[in-house]
């Protein structure tokens, strides 16, 4: 029996429910969708609605289903490269007992703060430059640490010195002010919508929990505290949960290219 005909037809309806334009490993995205009453950030864009969607760091190629839409889209695996640092203090690369609860109570800590993000405020996605630095280390870095393989860097690195201004890139509300075992003095902000950005290795932080901050406004300073190699801003960004690039803030024409 010939079963060419039923082999066709299935790899069709597969194709079917796949969007065509592909989406880059932690790019942000946006699809229309067809009301404004879907879950998540929806930003109006003359007749349409676009759902505003993060594409997670990817080790390969993968489709991924949109809820909203009851299709998958296709992103793509960035090959971001990899970074090797020393790092001399050796109780700060293999933890102590006491010290690894310590980041494990802190890693749940961050969770519980990025699990309840203020839909009062709505983020424009319109970034200010965080720091003059230039960038020192990009998303996506495959990192070693004394030889060893570890995480890959989910964040942007931005060259200062010590006591350099760190602004406020978008409103927001201050969510966490702490000492972190990694991060050193690290302030996190609520943009609302589940966007949130973080501040790590500062000087110091001048900012409490509960502030509420317009864009540009001083938030702390450049430092090195926490493991680091010397003073920058590990800036990271979360939506929806998902560290993306924040490079692609940096872009002038970001927003328009985000929401064509
Ligand atoms: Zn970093």
């Amino acid at each position: 029996m010939n079963r060419w005909p039923v082999l066709l037809l299935l790899v069709f309806s597969l194709d079917s429910y796949v969007k065509e334009e592909i989406f880059l490993s932690g790019d942000l995205a946006s699809v229309s969708v067809p009301s404004e009453n879907v879950n998540g950030v929806i930003i109006k864009v003359k007749n349409d609605n676009k759902k505003i969607i993060p594409i997670p760091y990817l080790y390969e190629d993968k489709n991924i289903f949109i809820e909203a839409i009851n299709t998958y889209i296709k992103a793509k695996y960035v090959n971001y490269g990899e970074s090797r640092i020393t790092i001399k203090n050796e109780s700060l690369v293999n933890l102590s007992p006491k010290d690894s609860i310590r980041v494990q109570e802190e890693a749940k800590l961050i969770e519980t703060v990025l699990a309840s993000s203020d839909f009062s405020i709505m983020p424009s996605f319109e970034f200010i430059r965080p720091v003059a630095g230039q960038i020192t280390s990009r998303y996506g870095k495959q990192r070693y640490i004394n030889g060893q393989k570890r995480s890959v860097h989910l964040a942007l690195d931005l060259d200062g010195e010590i006591g350099d201004k760190i602004i406020a890139p978008m409103k927001g509300k201050v969510v966490l002010v702490k000492d972190l075992f990694y991060t050193g003095n690290t302030v996190i902000l609520d943009h609302g919508g589940n966007l949130f950005t973080s501040y790590a290795h500062m000087n110091e932080a001048i900012v409490s929990e509960g502030d509420f901050i317009i864009p540009g406004s001083i938030i702390g300073y450049v430092g090195s505290t926490g493991r680091v190699t010397g003073p920058h801003l590990h800036w990271t960004v979360y939506f929806e949960n998902i560290r993306i690039n924040p490079e692609q803030f940096l872009n002038e024409n970001f927003l328009e290219s985000l929401l064509q």
